[in-house]
């Protein structure tokens, strides 16, 4: 596992528990997202009403989870929480929907790997709270209905262009979360080390910030790496050098690239002088399978303006020759 990846690993389970925000106040950063979930959580508490369905999309570990839990806490009910690829069968979801107290979430992470059959359940139920369902089959088959309590559903997504246009169509909210910024992320690096116990100074927060790739379940993780060196190497205090020292040592880079990250780069650079070179050429290169390349490595490069996709295939951009002090040919 890749110590930068944004998925989560099992080493974040441990301490997740306690730095997890739990309030809209604690939910640091993606303004906008707190802004108006703020308003609409309080005009449906008003009313007395469920919150409506409400989408949240964006890259994973930004905070989709943490998100859907703050609403229900916010709208002071209970959540249920599952996953797309988790149910099966039409009467996995029925047994969750028919689990539900009134104004409850229903939290569905990776909600666009739904089956088609599970996603027929959904609609009448997000529609009009009803439970319509077939059990048993052939000559025995029945059709249920049944009343649900108005409840809302929260759906998580990483690939919001997946999602099929009906079910995208029944959710009233629809959130998108952005990347962090430095600033956020040295924010939430350092409330994280308090609630750790660890002593951590500005210049050493905003270090781990930096190499995070904007992303907190990222900086919550580098930050307890360094805790590592911090106790090994000097008295505990996480400060810049240290951050430094050790974030090199486990090769994470200023820019938050990996050994990956850079041989890729180094390779379109060095053999291909700079591209454009076609994504099969590439993976042949560097001995990584093609979706490797277009799932797990490019995203953050594009994003980060290292390198474009082209008609012609990918290249390197200026930034990159730059970050590594190669000379373009
Ligand atoms: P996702 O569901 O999008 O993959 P999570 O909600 O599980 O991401 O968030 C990953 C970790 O990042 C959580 O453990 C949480 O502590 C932290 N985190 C996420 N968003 C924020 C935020 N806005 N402020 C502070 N910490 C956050």
């Amino acid at each position: 596992d890749r110590l930068i990846a944004a998925t989560e690993q099992p080493q974040d389970y441990s301490q997740d528990h306690a730095i997890r925000p739990k309030t809209l106040a604690d939910y640091r950063g993606q303004p906008q997202v707190c802004e108006q979930m703020e308003i609409f959580i309080e005009a449906a508490r008003g009313r007395k009403e469920a919150l409506d369905h409400t989408l949240i999309f964006g890259p994973p570990g930004l905070g989709k989870t943490t998100l859907a839990n703050i609403i229900a806490s916010e709208m002071d009910v209970s959540i249920k929480s599952t996953s797309g690829p988790v149910m099966e069968k039409a009467g996995d979801l029925a047994a969750m929907l028919t689990n539900l107290s009134e104004g409850d979430v229903l939290f569905i992470d990776e909600i666009h790997r739904l089956s088609p059959v599970v996603e027929e359940v959904l609609y009448p139920a997000m529609e009009d709270y009803q439970l319509d369902i077939m059990i048993g089959e052939g000559p025995a088959a029945r059709s249920i209905k049944l009343d649900l309590p108005p409840f809302t559903l929260v759906g998580a997504t990483t690939r919001a262009g997946m999602l099929t246009a009906p079910l995208r169509d029944r959710f009233g909210i629809v959130q998108r979360l952005e990347f962090y910024s430095v600033e956020d992320l040295t924010y939430i690096v350092t409330r994280s080390a308090k609630l750790l116990g660890l002593t951590v100074e500005e210049g050493g927060a905003e270090e781990i910030a930096r190499r995070s790739r904007g992303t907190p379940r990222i900086a919550n993780r580098l930050l307890r790496r360094v805790r590592d060196f911090a106790e090994v190497k000097s008295n505990g205090c996480i400060n810049k050098e240290i951050a430094d020292l050790a974030l090199n040592l486990l090769n994470v880079d200023t820019h938050g690239l990996d050994s990956m990250d850079r041989r890729m780069l180094l390779a379109m650079m060095e053999k291909f002088a700079g591209g454009p070179v076609g994504v099969d050429s590439l993976s042949a290169a560097i001995s990584e399978a093609r979706d490797t390349i277009e799932e797990v490595l490019e995203p953050y490069l594009i994003q980060q303006g290292f390198m474009m996709r082209t008609a012609r295939g990918r290249q390197v951009t200026d930034l990159a020759w730059q970050h590594f002090g190669l000379k373009q040919p």
